[in-house]
């Protein structure tokens, strides 16, 4: 689901009159300029529109960043730093999945499982 912020900003352009495909596609467009500041889903349009996976608690958290992160939590004054427990690093979802030494094995683990199922 795209942020409240551009849910409101096509809100805002459906009340001035835009229609709603050129809304939705505007949407779309902003929605993927901020995922591609992102690693964790390149291409946002192909992500909405799979066959496959459920959208979680935890999977909406890692999505939006607004979880279990050092980062966030220092952001809402309910951690003192920004720093990853395990490594020390700047803390945050891309961490997480693809840069915390402390999780490596097991994420080696998870994609041997995942490829054998394939
Ligand atoms: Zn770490």
């Amino acid at each position: 689901m795209p942020s409240i912020e551009l849910l409101a900003r096509t809100r805002c352009e459906r009340q001035r009159g835009v229609n709603k495909l050129t809304a939705m596609a505007r949407l779309l467009e902003k929605w993927q300029e901020k995922w591609e500041s992102s690693s964790l889903i390149p291409e946002i349009a192909s992500w909405i529109s799979r066959k496959h996976g459920e959208k979680t608690f935890h999977l909406s958290q890692a999505l939006s960043g607004h979880g279990f992160f050092s980062k966030y939590l220092h952001f809402i004054a309910r951690k003192e730093d920004d720093k990853c427990w395990y490594c020390e690093e700047d803390d945050s979802p891309e961490h997480k999945f693809f840069g915390c030494s402390r999780w490596a094995t097991m994420k080696q683990i998870s994609e041997k499982c995942w490829n054998r199922r394939r």
